[in-house]
């Protein structure tokens, strides 16, 4: 039977309600566009048009895979982040809003400073959503990203370059810190942001299938109370900070106090800060360095 955009869509929408996905219209909506190679809405201005046998394959493919729970997100290969797109694939998690109030604040933050050239270190880059929008909207910056996941650097560079930054900032493989332990001495950033793993590893299992099965682990777990990896951020950045630089971190929606506490016994840094994120949850935690000599 000859279906039509508008009837795919419709036909699309029941077996994602009926599958228990939430916004099975929307959705039915981007995967439509994502098969004709428009925006959504265009579609409604050629509701009409017959599609192909092909077509109807490709559609109905896809939208099985999302009521398998593949996030819509890897099927249509892209995610939108501080209105910029980014490309994503099953290596990297899926950038989410949370993530653009870190960069908000980073963003904020330079330009109060003003007239300055800025050193950032972006850890655990991902898809490069920070460090690409930072080098994005921040124009006198260099962004050095570090991230273990060869696989995962290679979707950060082709952000990089999509975006027009990718001159900008410095892919390094390596296991937070440790790659710049070799690079020369005495190499200092101004700010240090990351969005590490910070789920409990007892809490993934509670995640929703969409993210527990399909986004990658390691970029999830931090360790027991999904505090480790702000330990080591804590513990190592200073040396690798100029006196009074900016370090900041997203944190799981209850963790800030738990981070501000290790950054108080940590004894380097002061003013530490929490920013809200829009559902009112402490999002970021964020401090300033004392220098070495101070701690
Ligand atoms: N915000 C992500 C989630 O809730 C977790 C991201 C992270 O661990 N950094 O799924």
């Amino acid at each position: 039977m000859p279906l039509n955009i508008i009837k795919a869509m419709k036909k699309a929408q029941t077996q994602l309600d009926e599958a228990g996905i939430e916004s099975g219209q929307l959705e039915a909506g981007m995967l439509m566009a994502h098969l004709m190679g428009c925006e959504r809405t265009y579609l409604y201005l050629d509701r009409e048009r017959v599609l192909s046998p092909q077509q109807i394959q490709d559609y109905f493919n896809m939208v099985k895979m999302r009521v398998q729970r593949t996030p819509i997100h890897y099927i249509i290969g892209y995610r939108e982040f501080m209105g910029l797109k980014f490309y994503v694939n099953e290596n990297v998690l899926i950038p989410r809003p949370d993530t653009e109030v870190l960069v908000e604040y980073v963003i904020n933050y330079c330009k109060n400073v003003g007239d300055h050239f800025f050193k950032i270190l972006d850890m655990g880059t991902g898809s490069g959503a920070i460090a690409v929008s930072l080098a994005k909207y921040i124009e006198n910056c260099k962004v050095t990203a570090i991230d273990i996941d060869d696989q995962a650097l290679l979707v950060a560079k082709k952000n990089g370059t999509a975006h027009g930054v990718g001159d900008r900032i410095e892919f390094i493989q390596g296991d937070l810190f440790y790659p710049l332990k070799d690079k020369e001495d005495n190499l200092k950033f101004h700010i240090m942001v990351s969005n590490p793993p910070y789920i409990p590893t007892a809490d993934i299992e509670e995640l929703e299938v969409q993210v527990k099965d399909y986004e990658p682990l390691k970029a999830l777990d931090g360790g027991r109370e999904g505090l480790d990896y702000y330990r080591r951020l804590a513990k190592e950045a200073p040396k690798f900070l100029y006196d009074d630089g900016l370090w900041a971190v997203e944190v799981g929606y209850n963790q800030a106090h738990q981070v501000g506490d290790i950054l108080r016994d940590q004894g380097c840094y002061h003013n530490i800060e929490f920013i809200k994120d829009l559902s009112g949850y402490n999002r970021v935690v964020v401090a300033r360095m004392k220098g070495v000599e101070k701690c």
